[in-house]
């Protein structure tokens, strides 16, 4: 790790005045820009320590939104009865993600902005185009069986490692931030970047923008949701294929769907195109296998991860099984 100063801020405006330049960054649990300060693939010059600020509040807005503060931790978050009872889903992934110990420290700030597992980005002996722009992406050619399927160019195939963020899109949640220009809201849509020919960039945050909060709509039939992740040992593991799906149903028909994928997409991956298949239709099998092939249309594969294709259509059929019943 190359040294670094360390800045502990007391309140909003001076996180954001002390980040003022791309040699700084925040630092919230930890649990991720420490590893990668470690392997040198990140080296700031200074870090803003953010966990003293008052942005630990998980409140329901009179709209009926509820609003998460960008500090709240991973496992709070998870446990929250609110969020247990409007949007199982969240819970789940949480659960599904890291270990109890991580989850303790991991922020939802510093969950939605944790970079990539892949192997060659963590590892500075080899090429990177996120790490080192114009290098090559050694994964394309190389040994690629945790990388994506969909959104991937051929600059970068990395996967968007998040269990957090895939309910999240699925809801269409709203990241709330305040930089040197004022505050805004981004719709999670668009949040988080396609790699095309910037991989290094992954978010549409700028320089100096402190995430505050999230905001997770009303939507009364996320009630009725569930997250299925799928990986290669029951804890501690990334996913290979996840899906969060949400299901509005009456009289076995669907009224209303939401579906997002995690493991597969360069991003966390909403599929407008599941939902349509699903908006309107029967509530069975059939029906979600035809989702399920609507989704993963546009999948394409690698040498090593061809599997993951098959593998995602299955979790979003029995995602949808699960919350909608087998018919
Ligand atoms: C062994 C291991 C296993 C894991 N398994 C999983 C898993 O299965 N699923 C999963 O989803 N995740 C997993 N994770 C990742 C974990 O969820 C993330 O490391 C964690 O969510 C990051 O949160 P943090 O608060 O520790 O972020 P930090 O490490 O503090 O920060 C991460 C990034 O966010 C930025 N940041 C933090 N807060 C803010 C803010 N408020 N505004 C702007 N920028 C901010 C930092 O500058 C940094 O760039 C795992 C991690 C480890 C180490
Ligand atoms: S997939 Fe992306 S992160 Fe991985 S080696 Fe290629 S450019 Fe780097």
């Amino acid at each position: 790790m190359e040294p670094f100063k360390l800045v502990r801020a007391q309140n909003n405006a001076s996180a954001i005045a002390a980040s003022n330049s791309k040699e700084t960054k925040f630092i919230a649990g930890g649990t991720n820009i420490i590893d990668l300060m470690k392997l040198y693939v990140e080296k700031p010059k200074q870090l803003v320590d953010v966990t003293s600020l008052n942005l630990k509040q998980i409140e329901t807005q009179p709209d009926g939104s509820v609003k998460i503060g960008a500090l709240v931790k991973n496992s709070d978050l998870a446990y929250h009865p609110v969020i247990k009872q409007k949007y199982p889903f969240l819970s789940e992934a949480l659960l599904s993600g890291a270990s109890a110990q991580l989850r303790n420290m991991a922020s939802v700030g510093g969950n939605l902005l944790q970079r990539t597992r892949c192997y060659y980005f963590y590892d500075t002996a080899f090429p990177c185009n996120k790490r080192e722009p114009g290098s090559g992406c050694p994964a394309i050619s190389g040994y690629n069986r945790i990388h994506a399927v969909l959104g991937t160019s051929d600059k970068c195939i990395a996967t968007s490692p998040s269990d957090m963020c895939v309910p999240m899109a699925a809801l269409g949640a709203m990241i709330q931030v305040e930089g040197p220009a004022g505050s805004r809201k981004i719709p999670f849509a668009d949040f988080h970047r396609l790699p095309g020919d910037t991989p290094q960039i992954d978010t549409n945050l700028k320089q100096g923008e402190l995430i505050t909060a999230v905001i997770l709509p009303s939507l009364p039939f996320a009630a009725k949701s569930h997250y299925l992740k799928v990986r290669d040992r029951a804890s501690y593991e990334f996913a290979l294929t996840s899906a969060a799906v949400a299901l509005d149903i009456s009289n076995g028909k669907i009224n209303n769907s939401r579906i997002a994928l995690g493991g597969v997409g360069t991003k966390p991956w909403r599929s407008f195109a599941a939902e349509k298949v699903l908006n309107g239709a029967a509530a069975n099998t059939q029906t979600y296998r035809a989702a399920a092939e609507a989704a993963m249309a546009g999948a394409k594969p690698h040498k090593y991860n061809a599997f993951k294709v098959e593998l995602a259509k299955r979790t979003i059929v029995r995602a949808l099984e699960t919350v909608g019943g087998m018919v």
